[in-house]
């Protein structure tokens, strides 16, 4: 015990520190936190393992003020992510028309942009597009959390936080 306290502080702390939290200017029509609800319309959950990672000590991105939401009710952004199976299509809609204005949507990934490498397939429609307006894309396979956290608050009119 007295151990591993001694190696503790020795070692101190090694992870890197982003200069400051997100900002806190929010766009006007949105309150004062921003509520991003996600939809994964069938993809490989590869932008969602980079997505979660906004969510880790380093990132921090709900200590900006922004959150992910379970309700579509509560939700300023739609965030998408992966092509829209046929299974999910359906879903998708009723998400999209419960969310409530002003609410934007990120696309986020090749195939939420495009189809990607599902494009061809059968069971997919393809790009977010093709189903609902899209108000702001993010390529990548994955992007990462750096470019996901700009892309989330170019959506939202705010600036994304110094990592430096
Ligand atoms: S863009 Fe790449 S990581 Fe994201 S869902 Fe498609 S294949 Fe997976």
């Amino acid at each position: 015990m007295w151990k591993l306290l001694l190696k503790i502080f020795r070692t101190g702390i090694l992870t890197e520190k982003r200069d400051q939290p997100l900002s806190q200017t929010h766009p006007p029509g949105f309150g004062k936190s921003l509520a991003i609800r996600h939809v994964d319309a069938g993809s490989c959950n590869g932008c969602e393992l980079e997505l979660w990672a906004l969510e880790n000590p380093y990132y921090s991105l709900s200590s900006g003020g922004v959150k992910f939401v379970a309700s579509p009710r509560h939700a300023d952004l739609l965030l998408v992510t992966g092509p829209v199976t046929r299974a999910m299509k359906e879903a998708l809609l009723r998400t999209r028309d419960a969310v409530p204005g002003p609410s934007r949507v990120l696309a986020v990934g090749d195939c939420a942009c495009n189809g990607g490498i599902f494009r061809e397939s059968y069971a997919v429609h393809g790009g977010v597009d093709a189903v609902i307006p899209v108000d702001h894309h993010l390529p990548g396979c994955p992007p990462s959390p750096d470019d996901l956290l700009e892309a989330i608050h170019q959506a939202f009119g705010t600036s994304p936080p110094s990592s430096e």
